[in-house]
């Protein structure tokens, strides 16, 4: 059987209106922004994380803390791709991803498609994106900010 690992991943960053919104590897005119030192993309991040997790290797702030300030500014699609790419280094190809963001903005089911094939083309695999609310409770309901959760599955090379 091959050797399967799966990971998970999760991410929160608050809106900041005076900012573009990136997420899920779209821009989003017209939307309030993430807050955060990148560009906020909790999708995208949440994506790294869990293809951290299932190749054991930390997670966003270990790989790319303040101790790697070249990737300060990284936008969620290039943090990414460099994911992918330390992944491969330690030995795992990736089979798939799925991601959920959790929020009330911006409705994600019109460009979801869009979100899907930016995220596949930053991964080499097949990455699905799905959103949910929840029903106006939390920090996500009373729209404070966006969450996401993913998971990955990668396969020993
Ligand atoms: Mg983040």
């Amino acid at each position: 059987m091959d050797d399967l690992r799966v990971g998970l991943g999760a991410d929160v960053h608050p809106y900041d209106a005076g900012r573009p919104l990136h997420l899920a590897g779209l821009e989003w005119p017209g939307e309030a922004g993430l807050a955060g030192h990148s560009d906020g993309d909790v999708a995208a991040h949440a994506c790294c994380d869990a293809l951290l997790s299932a190749a054991g290797l930390g997670d966003l702030g270990s790989q790319y803390g303040t101790s790697a300030p070249e990737w300060a500014g990284a936008s969620g699609v290039a943090l990414l791709a460099e994911t992918v790419r330390r992944v491969g280094a330690a030995g795992w190809t990736v089979v798939n991803v799925a991601v959920q963001v959790v929020g009330e903005r911006p409705r994600l089911g019109p460009r979801r498609a869009d979100a899907e094939a930016a995220l596949t083309a930053a991964v080499g695999a097949p990455v699905s994106v799905a959103a949910t609310t929840t029903d106006r409770l939390g920090f996500t309901g009373r729209g404070e900010g966006l969450a996401a959760l993913a998971t990955a599955l990668l396969r020993a090379t």
